[in-house]
């Protein structure tokens, strides 16, 4: 299935607008010759139906077969082989072999979930049996368990044009959940999207899946995104991207007639505190190693330490000059599309301007160089835009006088995915105080280590409080990814015929059950 520019519609292809655009090859600066059709609302509504409609039957396949659709995604994923790689490094910049590493963690993550799948107990089934002779009241027969939400529109970013986009993580806790997905093409890498969006389809059918489990759409407009989220049949949203579109998403979620959750993954600046002893024991190491973090996928992470917090004395003066050299020492890179390298150049022109803000890399306003600011903690407290998101190789060194200033600058900081703090045993012996701070404001705490590189795992956690994400009670990356998209249901007085697999009374499925308050 050469999809050509054109929307995938169910099992079909579409390009009935007339409003197209083209993607981008970032390395030469020019236009791909292929035009991708920006989705019709006809187009839009079509996609939707059809996932409303697939959802009735999707929802109700086994564990088994969901789990096998996702397991035959990845190998037409991997099936693709170096178009795919070599599409997506050419429309992102990304190198070869980072692509590479990503379509990996994309293809484990979808084993991952058809494992968990597999296995059956993320339901969370809890059965309270009746008790016909409980005085004063008979209890009824009640049992609960996780359902799917319903169709899902889901948005990727432009940084992750695998993990965090078409196959990616939302979209893949979605199918796991039971939910039909409808996938709104990022375009600054289309046709990725479409060679992606293709295996998915091509998946759907070798495993007689409905069709409009799965629909992609695309749009340069932000009119398609609106489409989408306010759709009376869309149910749930995940999005992955800017404050800016997460937020104007969130808002036009939330005015619908039936409000729906939305499960945007945002910005963080990610602050890393480091304590003075480790810096006078390993200024060395940890400046080599923080330069690598700060300029890992060129500094586009979503886990880039943007800020880091240190207490003014010899060994963090020190670690500084340490750290400017060896950023300055690292290459400047193609940044991923225009509006990303030119808000880098607005940020940091922003950060050198605030009076008092020193900066200590050259800035050239035509290449996009690793940067770091230094300020004092009281310049950020007093302006708290130094601690927004400057996407890119950049950071900010945030001085305090002492461990109550320090503190205080915590203190201010907005909502972040990960909060990192280094130190000797000795002192995080006595860093109590800070776990107990930092955690009130990140999703993931890293004791002596940095956060960029994000484990697709059980335990892993990378979400946290506004504007991290709208909903700091979930997690977008790792297993539990799938409770964003699904709800509990009790079933009270059911025969057990009717009860799904999951609830009958002889545990057919063998999995992990509260039976009566006690877990089996
Ligand atoms: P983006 O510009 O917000 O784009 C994401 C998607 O949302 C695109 O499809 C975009 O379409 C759409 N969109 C954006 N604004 C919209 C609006 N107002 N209305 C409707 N649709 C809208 O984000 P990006 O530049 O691709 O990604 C970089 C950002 O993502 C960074 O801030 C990074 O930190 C963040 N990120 C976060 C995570 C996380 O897990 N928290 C992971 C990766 C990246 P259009 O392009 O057509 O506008």
């Amino acid at each position: 299935m050469n999809t050509h520019g054109k929307n995938i519609i169910g099992n079909n292809l579409s390009a009935m607008g007339t409003s197209s655009f083209n993607a981008y090859d970032v390395a030469s600066n020019s236009l791909l010759p292929t035009k991708f059709y920006e989705a019709t609302t006809t187009e839009i509504n079509a996609a939707i139906s059809l996932a409303a409609e697939a959802f009735g039957e999707y929802k109700n396949k086994t564990g088994k077969e969901k789990a096998a659709f996702l397991e035959c995604i990845a190998t037409e994923i991997e099936a693709l082989e170096m178009e795919l790689i070599e599409t997506a490094s050419k429309e992102t910049g990304l190198p070869l072999a980072r692509i590479t590493g990503e379509r990996g963690r994309t293809t484990g993550q979808l084993r991952l979930f058809a494992s968990q799948l597999t296995e059956g107990s993320w339901v969370n089934a809890i059965i309270d049996n009746a008790l016909p002779e409980r005085k004063p009241l008979p209890r009824v027969d009640l049992r609960q368990m996780q359902i799917a939400i319903g169709p899902v529109a889901v948005f990727g970013a432009s940084n992750f044009p695998l993990a965090f986009s078409v196959a990616g993580g939302d979209t893949v806790s979605a199918l796991a959940a039971g939910c039909t997905v409808v996938f709104k093409a990022h375009p600054a890498h289309p046709a990725t999207c479409e060679l992606v969006g293709a295996a998915i389809i091509r998946a759907a059918k070798k495993c007689n899946m409905p069709e409009g489990v799965f629909s992609m759409v695309h749009g340069i407009s932000h009119q398609v995104g609106h489409a989408l989220v306010t759709h009376p049949l869309i149910k749930a949203v995940g999005f992955t991207g800017s404050l800016k579109g997460g937020k104007a998403l969130y808002d036009a979620a939330v005015k619908r007639e039936s409000p729906i959750p939305v499960y945007a993954e945002m910005s963080s600046v990610n602050p890393v505190v480091f304590l003075p002893e480790i810096l006078t024991q390993k200024a060395g190491d940890l400046a080599e190693a923080f330069a690598g973090s700060i300029v890992m996928g060129g500094g586009q992470f979503c886990t880039n330490p943007g800020i880091f917090l240190l207490l003014k004395n010899e060994s963090s003066t020190n670690f500084i000059q340490l750290l400017t050299a060896a950023l300055t020492a690292k290459p400047s890179v193609a940044l991923l599309t225009n509006g990303i390298t030119d808000a880098y150049y607005q940020g940091i022109t922003h950060q050198r301007n605030t009076e008092g803000a020193i900066g200590l890399t050259a800035f050239d306003a035509n290449t996009p160089q690793p940067h770091l600011l230094q300020i004092d903690a009281q310049m950020l407290i007093s302006n708290p835009s130094l601690t927004e998101e400057v996407f890119g190789p950049s950071s900010v060194a945030i001085i305090a006088k002492d461990m109550d200033e320090l503190i205080e600058c915590i203190l201010h900081l907005k909502g972040q995915l990960t909060a990192s703090l280094h130190g000797t045993a000795d002192e995080l012996k006595n860093a109590g105080v800070l776990v107990d701070l930092l955690q009130e404001k990140a999703g993931r705490l890293c004791i002596n280590a940095f956060p960029t590189g994000v484990e697709v795992g059980n335990a892993m956690v990378h979400g946290g409080p506004y504007p991290a994400t709208s909903d700091s009670r979930t997690t977008s990356v790792g297993t539990q990814a799938i409770y964003r998209f699904t709800r509990p249901f009790c079933y009270q007085e059911f025969p057990d015929h009717l009860l799904p697999d999951a609830l009958k009374e002889s545990n057919p499925l063998q999995i992990s059950r509260l039976v009566n308050g006690i877990r089996l």
